[in-house]
């Protein structure tokens, strides 16, 4: 006996206001817009076949951090562009250790949710002969969007700034530690013993780096630095801001294409967040710029608002309440931009990490380090680093929930506390306060978080507090030494 499959519809637009018959017009766009990805999709495989790719990787990050993937052979793209790809909606409730909780609204093992990709985004993967990659967005069955798709709430909060008249840049650091594939793994077999920073780790690496910034140019991507980190075997590479989905896409793309040449060199990579305790761990910096009057991506007529205004270091008022916003919710925000238990590994004062609330010109120990630029460099060099974010974090929650906290701040009009100026380690005790310590702490700020559990709509934010509770009681009781071990490669 034969099913037939009933085909989901993906309603492109909401029904025109005003008209009568909404349901068929909107079916009639749903189709429309079908169609037309039907009709680009089967272009793009068709260019994909004779340039030799076989597999398109989708991927969507998880509550927990991780990108997880659905793959189609090339002549399938067509399909899964119109229809979508089917994914479980369990994935919304995974553990960094693959274990499953539940939450309340989504999550359970019953329901198929569709993968559909982002073809403005499809690029072919440099280091991964054969395939090529997109990020995709989540929808029901049914077509409407899935609330628990973290790259549409990203894409939702970028709107809300816009609808606001405001754009954004963003860009997030990428830190990662490389050790030799099949070596011991306590402490992990590093490829160089180079000193931080030092040219003699980029000796030891050359070919390996020279590969790396090959595949990442030959993909589209526009790398601004590489260099050596501090710890053991780590590096850093940073690359050109984008809008907000776009920076998140690349973290997921950049991350795939720094895995797939180091196996490529015999390396394994860990962009966990503490891959050794006590040593200094891999960030995730978010930097971020807000912008008037312009469009998405930046051109045209539009303003960096933390540039010529009355404020300290040439904020505006704009500028400085989004920033107090940010800053006022650090440690809710935290529960998407350091979401694990090896998070608090890391975010200790003294190593970078940003482990105290507060703002600080150029400081490197403020988990606000406000960047001016140098005065000539143009426009575009002011931003705001956010520096207690980390490797575990899924860029998309992580960049939209920014947003949230941001413009929650200039609706309220928010101004920010004094600058801490050097390191807050060293001001009287109390002074500056410090970050939550722990995951159970976040959880704590981000349980009584209303702007986040807005922003976010209760099937999300519930999804994510399950899987940071659920991640605090599989690391109950465990040293650190264990909870590096178990999250080191996971990342
Ligand atoms: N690796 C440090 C961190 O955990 C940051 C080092 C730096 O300032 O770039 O965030
Ligand atoms: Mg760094």
């Amino acid at each position: 006996m034969s099913t037939t499959l009933v085909e989901p519809g993906f309603p492109a637009e909401p029904p025109q206001p005003g008209r009568s018959a909404a349901l068929p017009d909107a079916a009639a766009a749903a189709a429309a817009a079908r169609a037309e990805r039907a009709a680009r999709a089967r272009a793009v495989a068709a260019r994909l076949g004779a340039e030799g790719v076989d597999g398109v990787v989708l991927s969507w990050v998880d509550n927990a951090g991780l990108t997880r993937v659905k793959s189609v052979p090339v002549r399938r793209l067509e399909h899964a562009a119109a229809w979508g790809v089917g994914a479980a909606p369990c994935f919304d409730v995974f553990l960094v250790d693959d274990s499953v909780t539940t939450s309340r609204l989504i999550g359970g093992p019953a329901g198929d949710l569709r993968l559909i990709p982002d073809l403005d985004r499809l690029v072919r993967l440099a280091a991964q002969p054969g395939w090529a990659w997109a990020p995709a967005d989540r929808f029901a069955q049914d077509g409407t969007p899935h609330p628990g798709c973290q790259r549409r709430f990203a894409g939702r909060m970028t709107e809300a700034a816009r609808q606001r008249g405001l754009t954004l840049r963003a860009g997030i650091e990428i830190e990662w530690v490389v050790a030799l594939a099949g070596a011991p793994d306590e402490p992990p077999g590093y490829p160089t013993h180079g000193p931080a920073y030092g040219m003699h780790r980029l000796t030891d690496l050359s070919d390996y780096l020279r590969d790396l910034l090959r595949a990442l140019a030959e993909q589209g991507l526009t790398v601004l630095q590489l260099h050596p980190e501090y710890a053991p075997g780590q590096f850093e590479v940073s690359l050109a801001p984008d809008g907000p989905v776009g920076a998140a896409d690349t973290t997921v793309l950049v991350r795939q294409t720094i895995r797939a040449v180091s196996g490529r060199h015999g390396l394994r990579v860990s962009f966990a967040p503490a891959v050794e305790p006590g040593v200094v761990g891999n960030g995730g910096h978010l930097h971020l710029s807000l912008w008037s009057g312009g469009s998405e991506g930046g051109t045209g007529a539009e303003r960096n608002l933390a540039q010529g205004g009355p404020g300290r270091y040439g904020l505006t008022a704009e500028g400085e309440s989004f920033l107090a916003g940010v800053l006022a919710e650090l440690p809710a925000l935290l529960a998407l931009g350091a979401p694990g238990v090896a998070s608090y590994l890391r975010l200790r004062p003294q190593r970078w990490a940003g482990a105290y609330q507060c703002w600080g010109m150029e400081n490197r120990e403020a988990a606000l380090r406000l960047i001016p630029g140098p005065p000539d460099e143009g426009p575009g060099a002011a931003n705001a680093e956010i520096k207690c974010f980390d490797g575990a974090a899924n860029p998309y929650l992580a960049v939209g929930a920014v947003i949230a906290a941001g413009l929650a701040g200039l609706d309220a009009r928010l101004a920010l506390p004094p600058e801490v100026a050097d390191d807050p380690a060293a001001a009287p005790a109390g002074a500056v306060s410090r970050l939550p310590g722990s995951l159970e702490e976040t959880v704590a700020a981000f349980e009584l978080c209303a702007v986040l559990r807005e922003a976010l709509g209760d099937p999300l934010y519930e999804a994510v507090l399950a899987v940071r509770r659920g991640e605090c009681e599989l690391f109950a009781g465990r040293t650190d030494q264990e909870v590096a071990a178990a999250t080191r490669w996971r990342y």
